[in-house]
């Protein structure tokens, strides 16, 4: 059994996946080429916003968004202290602050009841990270931002396809971003991301500073980067854009036909009021989760652990002063949460046995 079974999609597509690629070999413009603007238009129009800016990744999307932004030395970024390292790492790369606030422990999420008071006159961003496949209360969110005149970046790595009162996931807040990485909802075969706005300036200039900060050659008026993403990334996400709808709701049956069969046997993840939930991981709480996987792994059962250590553990974030015992929730979620294999292709049969191993190891 796999975790994800990527092999599984790649043969279901195959015809279109190899047939854009090779339109790209024999086009041979590997940078920028058509298939980038025609990605950004589908891309667009799947999420609701009205600008889509591909990227390199989703780690340097959320950088590229910062520094659009302008958010640097002496500025605060309140974000989530449990998560992957990108979404804070990228605050310290462009020089600013990571104030973390504790998850709320149903969704995994930024506790918005913690999210006021963790503003101060340097705030310049609001960074939730949509973990696991599910937003927070992102009206609630925007609403506390909008108060105070603070934009918010969704980090949408894992949830792209996700959405609260129809509305989609990196299509809900000043910018979205999203990744690529082959293991996420919707992934290419290799690195990249994209970027999400409705606003014009902030669309063109996330342009410009995906491309070396110009706005035509030759003329650079922004510190940029090279954060193209790649024209066979793009054939691949548009090879697999058509079927993406048809996966996120196969995400959605199996992971709540998990919830079903697991609710009472383990903590399983609840999806909130207005939400869909993606399932990028379908991740449980149990209190010996070790011993959980250990007895998995056993009977052939892959798992994992998304995270086994908060970032305010971690020690490139010590500078920040955090001490373990700041963030109880996200300090208790690293030691219970396990994630089960969960793909779209999953069959019942398996994973009926992974309810079954589940339910003998608890
Ligand atoms: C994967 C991920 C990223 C980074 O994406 P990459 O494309 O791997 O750089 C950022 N945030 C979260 C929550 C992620 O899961």
């Amino acid at each position: 059994m796999q975790f994800i079974d990527l092999k599984t999609q790649y043969e279901t597509y195959q015809a279109a996946i190899d047939a854009r690629m090779n339109a790209v070999m024999q086009h041979g413009r590997f940078i920028m080429g058509p298939e980038i603007a025609e990605c950004e238009a589908a891309l667009a129009e799947y999420s609701g916003a009205r600008h889509c800016i591909t990227v390199s990744s989703g780690t340097h999307s959320l950088e590229i968004a910062l520094r659009t932004l302008k958010i640097g030395p002496g500025d605060e970024v309140i974000t989530v202290p449990f998560t992957w390292i990108s979404s804070s790492e990228v605050v310290l790369l462009v020089g600013a602050t990571a104030v973390f606030v504790d998850i709320d422990p149903v969704t995994f999420n930024i506790d918005l009841d913690q999210v006021e008071a963790a503003i101060t006159p340097r705030t310049k961003a609001i960074l939730p990270v949509c973990l696991f496949g599910q937003v927070p209360d992102m009206k609630r969110l925007n609403e506390i931002a909008d108060r105070h005149g603070i934009p918010v970046l969704e980090d949408a790595a894992q949830s792209f396809g996700a959405t609260q009162d129809g509305k989609r996931s990196g299509a809900m807040s000043t910018i979205g971003s999203t990744s690529f990485f082959p293991a996420k909802p919707l992934g290419c075969y290799g690195d990249g991301g994209a970027l999400f706005t409705d606003d014009d300036e902030l669309a063109t200039a996330m342009r410009a500073v995906r491309t070396h900060g110009g706005t035509r050659r030759h003329h650079h008026t922004l510190v940029g980067t090279n954060g193209r993403f790649d024209t066979l990334q793009a054939a691949v996400i548009l090879a697999k854009l058509p079927h993406f709808q048809n996966e996120v709701e196969a995400r959605g049956r199996i992971g709540a036909r998990y919830s079903d069969l697991l609710r009472g046997v383990c903590v399983v993840p609840e999806v909130i009021d207005g939400n869909t939930h993606v399932y990028a991981q379908y991740t449980i709480r149990v209190p010996d989760r070790d011993a959980m996987a250990a007895s998995l792994k056993e009977k052939g059962i892959p798992s994992a652990v998304y995270y086994p250590k908060c970032l305010h553990e971690q020690p490139v974030f010590a500078d920040l002063g955090y001490q373990y015992g700041d963030f109880p929730e996200s300090e208790k979620a690293s030691k219970e949460v396990l994630s089960l294999p969960m793909h779209p292709f999953l069959s019942e049969a398996d994973q009926d046995k992974v309810v079954e191993a589940v339910k003998a190891a608890c």
